[in-house]
Parts: C-alpha cells; sequence; structure tokens
C-alpha cells in the first residue's frame, strides 16, 4: 500500500528496493523508493515485499545519507603519525601547520578527492569543508585567488559527494597587547589570511555553487578573527542567508585570552557582533559558561560535536546534552579525520555524556541518527535533506545487516543497529542524488579510494 502518493511532479528515473528502511520513527521491511529525474524522492512506498522488475536492490538498512558538518580535508594526511608521543592541542597544531605548508591547488586536490571518497564510503553524503588554506606560501594569492577553495569543489564532485564550502576568514595569530588587540598571522598562518575581513569577503563572493555544491562562510576562532572585523563577516553570511560556522571555546586558553583582552567569553563576543543566530553553527563549544549555553541555545545557534576529534586532542568533552536542551541544534563532524565514521561520531557524543554523568541513555538512537544526518543537513544549507520522504534529496546510506558486528538483530530492527553496533565499514551503499555511487562496498568513480589516499599522502610526506 502506498505510504504516500504525493510527488515532486518530475517523472521518476530511478527505482530502489530497500529491504529495511528507517522512516524516522522505526524500521520499515519493503520499502520502494523512487527517484525523480532531478535526483530528489518522488515516492516512498511501504509493504513491497519483494523487489519488482527493474529495481535496483539495497540490501541491508538504508538511512537517509550522513552529514559530515565539520571537516579540514588535509588533516586526514596526518592520521596515525600525529598520534605519536605526547603533547596537547598547540603542539599537535604545530604539525599540522607542517603539511598545510606543502599543499598546493594540485596536491590538496588529490587528497582531498581522495578524503571524499572515503567519506562516501562511510555513507557520508555532504561534507561540510571548514577552508581556511587559501593563499600560496608567504600568503601570495593565487592567480586564481580560489585556486584553493575550487580545488576542494571539484574533488567533492569528482567523488561524488556533496559540498558546503566553508569560506573561512582567518586574519590574525591571536590575542596581543593593546593597543593593538590582535597579532599578525605568523610565518604559517599567512598562508590563511586575507589581512582584513572586506578582502575576505571580496574573494568569496567570488566563489560560485552549483547543484553539489553550496557556499557558506565561517569565522575560525575569536582568536583568528578581531572583534571589530566580525561583523563583515556575519553580514556577508545574512545578504546570502548562507550557513556560518566557527570554532567556539575548543581550548580553554582561548577563553582565558578572550576574558582577558575583551572582559567577555567568546560566545559573548560573537553574540555582541552579531554572530549568533539559527545560520550559525558552533564547533566544538567545549568550554562553556551556563550564560554561553543559555546564549546559543536562546539564539537557536547549532551545536557541532566531533568527539573522535575532540578526544584525539585531549580538548574535553562539550555539554551537548545542555546546549540541545537549551535549543542548540546538533550535527556531528570527523574534524581532523583521526577517523572517518559517523556512527562512531553519534555513539561518542552519548558515550561521552555517560561517563561523564554515570547515567545512560541521554538521547535515543533516533535522536543521534538525526544528529548525523537531518540536523546535520540543515547547518550546512539544506534543511530538506536527511529524511526518507518525497521532495527530499534522494540521498542513501545502505548499512550491512550480515557483517560479525550488525548481525543478530532483525525481527527487532531498530536504529540501535547502526547508531550503536555499525561501524563505516559496514557500509555496503551510498546513493547521492539518485546516483548509485558505492555499490557494495566499492565507490564507482574512483576504483582504488586506498591506494589514492596513500598516494595523496605520501606525496605530503617525502
Ligand atoms: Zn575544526
Amino acid at each position: 500500500m502506498p505510504l504516500t502518493t504525493e510527488g515532486t511532479g518530475k517523472p521518476v528515473t530511478v527505482t530502489y528496493w530497500l529491504s529495511h528502511a528507517w522512516l524516522g520513527t522505526h524500521v520499515e521491511p519493503g520499502v520502494l523508493l523512487e527517484v525523480s529525474s532531478g535526483g530528489r524522492i518522488a515516492g516512498v512506498r511501504t509493504g513491497v515485499d519483494a523487489p519488482p522488475p527493474g529495481a535496483t536492490v539495497l540490501r541491508g538498512l538504508t538511512l537517509p545519507g550522513l552529514a559530515n558538518t565539520h571537516s579540514h580535508a588535509f588533516h586526514r594526511a596526518l592520521r596515525s603519525t600525529v598520534q605519536v608521543g605526547s603533547g596537547t592541542f598547540w603542539t599537535w597544531r604545530e604539525t599540522m601547520y607542517q603539511v598545510a605548508s606543502r599543499l598546493t591547488p594540485d596536491t590538496y586536490h588529490a587528497l582531498a578527492r581522495a578524503v571524499y571518497a572515503e567519506m562516501a564510503l562511510a555513507g557520508i553524503t555532504a561534507v561540510g569543508e571548514f577552508h581556511y588554506l587559501h593563499h600560496g606560501p608567504g600568503g601570495t594569492p593565487y592567480d586564481n585567488p580560489n585556486a584553493m577553495g575550487e580545488a576542494l569543489i571539484a574533488a567533492a564532485r569528482e567523488a561524488g559527494i556533496r559540498i558546503t564550502l566553508l569560506d573561512t576568514a582567518y586574519l590574525s595569530a591571536g590575542f596581543g597587547p593593546a593597543p593593538a588587540l590582535y597579532r599578525k598571522p605568523d610565518r604559517h598562518q599567512l598562508r590563511f589570511s586575507d589581512t582584513t575581513a572586506e578582502a575576505w569577503a571580496e574573494r568569496a563572493s567570488l566563489l560560485k555553487g552549483d547543484d553539489h555544491t553550496l557556499i557558506g562562510a565561517a569565522v575560525h576562532s575569536v582568536r583568528a578573527v578581531p572583534a571589530g572585523e566580525l561583523a563583515t563577516v556575519a553580514q556577508w553570511a545574512e545578504e546570502r542567508q548562507a550557513p556560518l560556522h566557527v570554532h567556539l571555546s575548543e581550548q580553554t586558553a582561548e577563553n582565558d585570552a578572550c576574558l582577558a583582552t575583551h572582559g567577555r567569553t567568546p560566545t559573548r563576543l560573537l553574540a555582541d557582533h552579531g554572530v549568533l543566530g539559527p545560520r550559525t553553527t558552533g564547533v566544538h563549544n567545549t568550554h562553556l559558561t551556563d550564560e554561553d549555553i543559555a546564549l546559543l541555545g536562546s539564539t537557536a545557534t547549532g551545536t557541532c560535536m566531533c568527539p573522535t576529534t575532540e578526544r584525539d586532542l585531549a580538548d574535553g568533552i562539550g555539554p551537548a546534552a545542555a546546549l540541545q536542551r537549551a535549543g542548540s541544534p546538533l550535527s556531528l563532524g570527523s574534524d581532523s579525520h583521526a577517523v572517518i565514521d559517523l556512527f562512531e561520531e553519534a555513539r561518542a557524543m552519548e558515550l561521552n555524556e555517560r561517563l561523564r554523568t554515570r547515567r545512560r541513555g541521554h538521547w535515543t538512537a533516533a535522536a543521534l541518527l538525526r544528529a548525523a544526518s537531518a540536523d546535520g543537513h540543515a547547518a550546512l544549507g539544506r534543511p530538506d535533506a536527511g529524511v526518507l520522504e518525497p521532495g527530499a534529496p534522494a540521498d542513501l546510506v545502505t548499512v550491512a545487516l550480515d557483517s560479525v558486528r550488525t548481525a543478530g538483530p532483525v525481527p527487532r530492527l531498530g536504529a540501535e543497529t547502526a547508531v550503536f553496533a555499525a561501524s563505516a565499514a559496514d557500509v555496503r551503499h551510498t546513493v547521492v542524488a539518485g546516483r548509485h555511487l558505492v555499490r557494495d562496498g566499492r565507490h564507482t568513480l574512483i576504483d582504488d579510494v586506498p591506494e589514492a589516499l596513500a598516494r595523496a599522502v605520501a606525496a605530503l610526506h617525502h
């Protein structure tokens, strides 16, 4: 029986038969999903026991495609090298700067293409790339001032996933003594800086979106954008109704320096300069006061948690549950790509809260899945994505139910199997805009993703 007959008006071009589908509240067996020529879901029919002729079979648990809301593609080159030895966020950052200093538009493109292909294999259909590596060595702009950003857009297109390029303003090296208040970018940071927010806005305005690409803005942090420049970035995003992201209170040192310079917390500083609001997402939101939490909640500013990075960098555990209760929608990102696995990010958010409170069950698996999908897509400027409903983008991920990790729960199958049992390695199919991008665990556009990753990473460690 048809669950709904309302469609998008466009002719159906592809039909997928899902052995099991997550429909937002429960798992439904035998679902036929029709895709229109525009790459959107045209119809969702339940009670279809067997695949009709011509339908592509997706065997497993099919969910809406996952949103990786916070990414720095080039950090993938640090995986399993930066975990050697000891240190803090700040010593890690030195190593990260070394890799950044070696990137060119070509090597960045090759690396990002492979990283986005790894994301596709992990069921991620959209990435929010927090992009601040804008210029050539010494800060000299490339002939095309957006050569680096366009390399990322091309990489996502070739890997078959959607991208929201969050072009990031990064202008200063941090707080300093009065009267200047902010220090000039250091040797490495020169490549990140447009000098002023106005120059940043001028360059960012040249970027163009398309079917798979949205252009958004980011404030790197209150360290990297002087208070007097914040409103220019906020205004740019406001004019375009574009997403605006910002690293917020990841480190206590940032809070201390901000309080010493401005007499207020980073959250309060952002609020006072018009940065907070429902199109804005604070990334990490780790070390907050009660007033910060209330401010983020009352302005409906989103929170993007990156638990696998936060634990790798010894950041601390952010107050995700309190933020959500206050009114801040939650999303998830793999950030530094210590791992690329949104199921792990989702369960880590819950498990961190358990460790902190010594209580279980802060979120349902359905709520965690919403953070990994619908609310993440919304934070990236696609509020209609992340559901299996007519009119939504036909972006899907199918998790195997016959792996050693996931075998067992049928017929009592729920979102728990995806969130608490599966890993990225269990992703069998990924569909983006109706196109079968990952088929039976193989990327259909890039033949050998591990080899592409190995080559791109090796080129930066010569
Ligand atoms: Zn980040």
